[in-house]
């Protein structure tokens, strides 16, 4: 990429992609391989001690992979990125790196149900704890650490709720404390909040949702922000001691401020093994040159039709940012004044049973678990993706029994709003 300092939309579309040094093939193609031949068998001996840089195989890393994540740490602003299987393997390729038995994590309770499960239920096999917190009072993280505590988790817009989250005051309880804060960005993209930008130290995203963007592809990132000094408290042995099975390598010492992607990748996803086929990392490279203009367009449609609801009069409320009489428009305008996004939440008068008849009678919505499609989407979450929370986390969730979330899509507003129209006109 020849341009200096490239803007956002730019390096959307180039960063990290090259035409193929061997083809001349303009697109990133699919290295659709599993292993890469040695020059020699020095060569082979430097990639596996780490002395070198270079494809071993494929759960490893893949040329169509590393396009993929040189893109997201750019677009994010971060020192490395490692893509891996989805989001949740993001989550625990991180952890992984972080916690040792018998520490814990402050998480916001503001968080997509799968990851208050992940944390809540399967973490606990691991010996590692998450305490919860609330967004809406940044004192609530700070009141829960203790000697143990290794991590801050919040999202930068909380799925479903779509409230934006003030990460500077978050960043700076970790900063005070000697501990990483990570952000899930997935529902905000790097279109709309860059998080490394307001004292975050690693960002994660489902790449399934916004950067793919199609609804068709699986994938998840961790990008290290390079910010974090994983050396000073000796917390984080994984990075701040010899490892043995690297003849005694210091990751920290090697490699410096992307010593925490190297580690997920060489200990994490080496060993655990949540790697991204290169299929669907072509597939979610392709959806991110086009995040600018997509993202634009949910945040507009989304404004609409979040505006639009709020007038009819069998709608009893609606929970969207960019309103400007919603609560959480000030820390919007703060973080991502270019939009609020794409999902949001509201209520049917009538409840539940109001709640499900909408749901069943809309037409060009989808009725399914995914956000982030090109298409419009619309779910009951505590009928479903914050079913197997109770009643009280489901609510602090922002996912309570009356609630439903829509992810508006990239068609035509007057469309997305009919469908609603008449969908609302048969309760
Ligand atoms: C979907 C989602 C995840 C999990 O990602 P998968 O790719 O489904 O594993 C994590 N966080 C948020 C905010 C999500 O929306």
């Amino acid at each position: 990429m020849p341009t200096i300092n490239p803007g956002f939309s730019t390096l959307a579309v180039h960063a990290g992609a090259q035409p193929d040094p061997t083809t001349g093939a303009r697109a990133t193609p699919i290295y659709q391989t599993t292993s890469f031949v040695f020059n020699d068998a020095d060569h082979a001996a430097a990639l596996f001690g780490l002395q070198q840089f270079g494809n071993i195989y494929t759960r490893i890393m893949n040329p169509t992979q590393a396009v993929l994540e040189e893109r997201v740490a750019a677009l994010e602003g971060g020192t490395a990125a490692l893509a891996v299987a989805s989001g949740h393997a993001a989550q625990m390729l991180t952890f992984h790196t972080i916690m040792r038995p018998g520490d814990n994590f402050v998480a916001a309770r503001q968080l997509y149900g799968g990851s208050i499960n992940q944390f809540g239920n399967a973490f606990k096999s691991f010996d590692w704890q998450v305490r919860w917190a609330d967004t809406s009072d940044p004192v609530s993280f700070e009141s829960q650490i203790d000697g143990r505590t290794r991590a801050i988790f919040i999202e930068s817009l909380a799925n479903p709720g779509g409230t934006f989250v003030d990460i500077a005051a978050i960043a700076e309880i970790a900063q005070r404390r000697g501990i990483p804060l990570i952000v899930d960005n997935t529902m905000a993209s790097p279109y709309l909040v860059r998080p490394l930008e307001h004292g975050a130290d690693i960002v994660i995203h489902s790449l399934t949702k916004f950067l793919g963007g199609h609804g068709n592809s699986m994938g998840g990132v961790i990008v290290d922000g390079g910010t974090f000094d994983w050396s000073k408290s000796g917390n984080y042995p994984m990075l701040s001691e010899p490892r043995p099975e690297y003849a005694g390598v210091v990751l920290h010492q090697t490699f410096g401020n992307f010593a925490f992607a190297i580690a997920a990748r060489v200990l994490g996803l080496r060993d655990l093994g949540p790697a991204i086929s290169p299929f669907n990392a072509f597939m979610i490279l392709t959806g991110i040159e086009t995040l600018p203009l997509r993202m634009q367009r949910h945040c507009d449609n989304a404004l609409a039709a979040a505006g639009w609801l709020k007038k009819h009069p069998k709608i009893g409320w609606v929970s969207y940012a960019g309103l400007d009489d919603d609560p959480n428009h000030a820390l919007q305008q703060r973080y991502s004044p270019k939009g609020a996004g794409a999902v949001f939440t509201f209520g049917v008068k009538g409840g539940y049973e109001a709640g499900k008849a909408l749901v069943e009678g809309l037409q060009l919505f989808s009725h399914l678990a995914n956000i982030g499609d090109t298409r419009s989407l619309v779910i009951h979450p505590a009928s479903t993706t914050h079913r197997q929370l109770t009643k009280e986390q489901q609510i602090a969730a922002g996912a309570g029994p009356d609630v439903v979330r829509l992810s508006i899509g990239i068609e035509d507003p007057a469309d997305i709003i009919a469908d609603l129209d008449q969908a609302l006109s048969k309760i």
